[in-house]
């Protein structure tokens, strides 16, 4: 079943075509990198899949469902950005389960799906810390927990490691890379680094002036530039 569907995409700031007639289907399972320069409308895209802000036309589908006028709380989705957000105040484990406390779950299973997700980032060590006390790779893997524990059907992810040194951004990037295959996770993954993409991705979206130039795999967006 295909996960996320966009057709003809458009969102307009005034005579600014941000995204212009973008379709593309993202495959459940998938790993697409929506990759181009500086403004050619990565994030753009991303925020109308996660519904922070309204779309100008077109349609955009998660799973079977239209999604145009949902809130993003409704939509199924999980955002990590670059600044982590984590809350400075709560420990990694309050971070963890504020999204299933504002869903209201029991507290055992808030404890079980906290677990889990601590487990697969291997931060079950780190639970008691407050966010100021971890290591930036340390609270990007929370800030992926927290997304975790939502059982999203579709993680939407905005340059989640730019903040990163170079060095613990390549370890990151197999790391997430196994975190996505492990949980056969469909990720869209806004960068403007190619390198970061042909290394995850099953498939780059290469945009340029907000329209859509290129979607196929790696290897065939290097072999026809
Ligand atoms: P990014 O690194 O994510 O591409 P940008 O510098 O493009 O960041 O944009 C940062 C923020 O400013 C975003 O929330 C974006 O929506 C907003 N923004 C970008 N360009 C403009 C603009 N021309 N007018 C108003 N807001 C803008
Ligand atoms: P990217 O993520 O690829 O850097 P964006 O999606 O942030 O690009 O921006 C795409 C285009 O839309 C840019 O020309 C940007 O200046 C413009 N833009 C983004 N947000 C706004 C906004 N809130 N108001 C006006 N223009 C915006």
């Amino acid at each position: 079943m295909a996960q996320v569907v966009l057709r003809e995409v458009v969102k307009t700031y005034g005579n600014l075509y941000a995204v212009n007639h973008v379709s593309l289907t993202v495959e459940d399972g998938e790993f697409v990198a929506l990759v181009g320069p500086s403004g050619c409308g990565k994030t753009t895209t991303l925020n109308l899949v996660a519904g922070l802000m309204p779309i100008s036309g077109g349609d955009i589908y998660i799973g079977d469902t239209l999604v145009n006028d949902l809130d993003p709380k409704d939509r199924d989705i999980a955002m990590v950005f670059q600044n982590y957000a984590l809350y400075p105040n709560k420990t990694v484990f309050q971070n963890l389960a504020f999204p299933l406390k504002m869903r209201k779950l029991a507290k055992p299973d808030i404890e079980r799906k906290v677990m889990e997700a601590a487990k697969v980032l291997d931060i079950v060590h780190l639970l008691k810390r407050l966010p100021r006390e971890l290591s930036g790779g340390q609270q990007q893997r929370v800030a992926l927990g927290r997304a975790l524990v939502r059982d999203p059907k579709v993680f939407l992810m905005d340059e989640p490691l730019s903040n990163l040194d170079a060095k613990l951004r390549v370890q990151m990037r197999s790391e997430l890379k196994r975190f996505q295959r492990d949980l056969s996770a469909t990720v869209i993954y806004v960068t403007h680094d190619q390198l970061e993409a042909v290394t995850m991705a099953d498939k780059m979206a290469v945009m340029s002036g907000g329209v859509l130039q290129q979607y196929d795999s790696p290897a065939q967006v290097f072999d026809n530039p």
